[in-house]
């Protein structure tokens, strides 16, 4: 009789467990940098090279996306490592030009090292196409983007990458693999910082890729093992601890999401409202993220920066905080950052695990609050 098939979500609930006899049944954190010879060496043998809490952690994320995952010290150590890896024989890198803002400024600094960026609208295929036509390129899409929350057809922009011959990863931060599946649309590799919804408490930075292709997986491991931007193991334990529940939080996140985006959508003081499930490419996003569109949202307020900044402060339950994906709630006037090219009055909210009355309350009392002056 063939054994039952495990779902990701079981998957994930025993990731790291044991079953040995007088064994702890929980995987504890291995802090040991070095491990007992066996005679041949092997990678794991010192511990940038290896560590069995990442192992744990890299089969519950492997699990969900039916890959390899390799995991690093932050996302944008993962980032770093996969534009190096991916653009070595390649003139230029394709990124979304209202994506996540340090994505852009890393490919700009890996420029001597790796390809030439160029920002498109993820929006525009015949644009992305006639960029990808202009020499050899990797096309780095994200969906949805940071903080605009803009939904890319991710699977047209995986046939043009393909057409073309271009490597496309996707930025999967937002949605993590348990709402939206990259590699079955079409891309090479699917990055996720670890920081947010996966790990969920605020309380780690980790990064990771996954990928079904091996040689891409084994080329990674070695810019980790040279690099060195490896994840120390008490954070792979707390990012696989964190992973257990992600299914049950990304649900309550992505219930309180779409609650809060249809409460602002009928606000008098908001001009506009960015979420993947409200607005003309819902219907795509519901395509692409069939079991819900994430914690993150954002909008956009009457009066000027100063005035979206009093709504922020005057939350009595949301925290004044930048990230998103945790499980209490968080917002910030995104413009508040150097380099960052979101509208002024634009307030970024990642909708945590409270009851969502609770958020609309306090949301509906922040914008009487920080009413324009005159
Ligand atoms: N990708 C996206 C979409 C992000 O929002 C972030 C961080 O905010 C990163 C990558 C980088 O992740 P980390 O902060 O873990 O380096």
């Amino acid at each position: 009789m063939t054994e039952p098939a495990v779902s990701a979500e079981a998957t994930l609930v025993h990731a790291g467990g044991r079953r040995e006899p007088g064994e702890p049944a929980v995987q504890p954190p291995v802090l040991a940098t070095i491990v007992v010879s066996a005679g041949e060496p092997r990678a794991e043998d010192y511990g940038r090279g290896g560590n069995a809490t990442w192992v744990a952690l890299e089969q519950a994320l492997g699990a969900i996306e039916a890959a390899q995952a390799v995991v690093f010290s932050s996302g944008q150590a993962a980032s770093m490592a996969l534009m190096l890896a991916l653009t070595r024989d390649r003139e230029r890198i394709l990124l979304a030009q209202d994506g996540y803002y340090n994505a852009r400024l890393l490919a700009e600094r890996l420029r001597p090292h790796g390809a030439a960026p160029v920002l498109v609208d993820q929006g525009d295929l015949t644009r992305v196409e006639r960029e990808l036509a202009d020499g050899r390129a990797v096309l780095w899409a994200e969906s949805p983007t940071n903080p605009l929350l803009r939904v890319a057809d991710l699977s047209c922009l995986g046939d043009l990458a393909a057409a073309a011959g271009a490597p496309m990863i996707v930025d999967n931060t937002v949605a993590t693999g348990l709402l939206q599946r990259p590699l079955d649309l079409g891309a090479v590799a699917s990055l996720c910082s670890l920081t947010k919804s996966a790990s969920g408490h605020s309380d780690v930075i980790a990064g990771a890729v996954m990928t079904r292709d091996e040689a891409l997986a084994d080329d990674l491991r070695t810019w980790r093992t040279l690099g060195g931007g490896i994840l120390g193991p008490m954070e792979a334990w707390l990012a696989v601890r964190g992973l257990r529940t992600l299914p049950l939080r990304i649900e309550r996140q992505s219930a309180n999401a779409l609650a809060i985006a249809e409460f602002l959508a009928g606000h008098p003081r908001v001009t506009a409202v960015h979420y993947p499930g409200v607005g003309d490419r819902a219907d795509l996003a519901r395509t692409q993220m069939p079991r819900g569109f994430g914690p993150l949202l954002s909008f956009e307020t009457d009066g000027t920066a100063n005035d979206a900044d009093a709504v922020v402060a005057a939350s009595r339950l949301i925290v004044p905080a930048t990230s998103f994906g945790g499980v209490e709630s968080a917002w910030e006037r995104r413009g508040r950052w150097q380099g960052e090219t979101a509208p002024a009055t634009l307030i970024r909210l990642s909708a945590g695990i409270e009851p969502g009355a609770d958020l609309i309350a306090d949301i509906d009392h922040a914008l009487a609050q920080g009413q324009p002056r005159g």
